[in-house]
């Protein structure tokens, strides 16, 4: 009988670091639930190419993690499809930048929502499910603003990164020792959450990268994947700063 392959939970999946994730795992032979909020024409395009390109199943799933009524739908169709979930990556993110003077409370709110409660309740649903199976790996996405940069005009973003950090290392210890929960931390990286920066701020911050480049959503994606892998299994709670190299 064929051996079923692992399967993948990717949030924000349809552009950007997820959809680089999503491809990663799908050239490594991964079944995909591939979730999107707004982008249903992007999540159906990539789940086409990726069922095309690698042969493997891909399910695309629409749902606002901000809000756990769809969060709980998501997972129970993603468990009946698959029968199983092997990884979570919560990718899934929003960065409001503007001036602290013109940052709203609602703004606050909102990016907790996505940022912070969405992986929590993620995490705490498919953690349970996967405590059953004595299998998981759960790979957050965090940045490096929750470590060695901060910016006032993302106060709301570098806080809720600090929040994901947090969450990880207490779920690590909640699902220990069957789920490994692990973050990475990227700097810079070249999506479109920062298609609006000035050119001179761009060229400012590239300066600070001891890489002297802008980091690609490949460079994000296969740290994830390997975190994912066997390879990586005595690495747990860890928060992994991706970055070219910023101080
Ligand atoms: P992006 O804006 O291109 O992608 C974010 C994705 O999340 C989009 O597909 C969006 O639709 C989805 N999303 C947002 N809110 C959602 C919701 N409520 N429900 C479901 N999906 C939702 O940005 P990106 O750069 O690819 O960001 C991916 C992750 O990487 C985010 O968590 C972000 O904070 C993190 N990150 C990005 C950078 C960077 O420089 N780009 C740096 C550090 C960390």
């Amino acid at each position: 009988m064929e051996k079923q392959r692992k399967v993948v939970l990717i949030t924000g999946a349809s552009r950007g670091i997820g959809k680089a994730i999503a491809t990663k795992f799908a050239q490594k032979n991964y079944d995909i639930v591939l979730n999107y909020n707004k982008s249903e024409k992007e999540a159906l395009e990539l789940t086409k190419k990726l069922k095309k390109e690698y042969n493997v199943s891909v399910l695309p799933l629409q749902a606002d993690i901000s809000d756990f009524d769809q969060i709980e739908k998501m997972v129970l169709l993603a468990i009946k499809n698959f029968k199983k979930i092997d990884v979570l990556v919560n990718n899934a993110g929003i960065c409001y930048d503007c001036e602290l003077k013109d940052r709203t409370v609602g703004q606050f709110v909102e990016t907790f929502k996505t940022n912070v409660y969405g992986p929590f309740y993620l995490t705490k649903l498919i953690g349970d499910h996967m405590v059953e199976n004595r299998f998981g790996k759960i790979i957050n996405v965090s940045s490096n603003n929750s470590i060695n940069q901060f910016y006032p005009t993302s106060i709301d973003y570098d806080a809720s990164k600090c929040a994901l950090n947090s969450l990880t290392k207490n779920f690590a210890i909640e699902y220990a020792p069957y789920v490994n929960v692990n973050a990475v931390a990227p700097g810079w990286i070249d999506t479109d959450m920062n298609k609006n920066f000035p050119k001179e701020f761009w060229e400012q911050e590239k300066d600070k990268i001891l890489k002297k480049r802008i980091g690609t959503p490949e460079d994000v994606a296969s740290l994830v994947f390997f975190l994912a892998s066997d390879e990586a299994d005595y690495i747990n709670g860890e928060v992994i700063v991706i970055d070219g190299g910023m101080f």
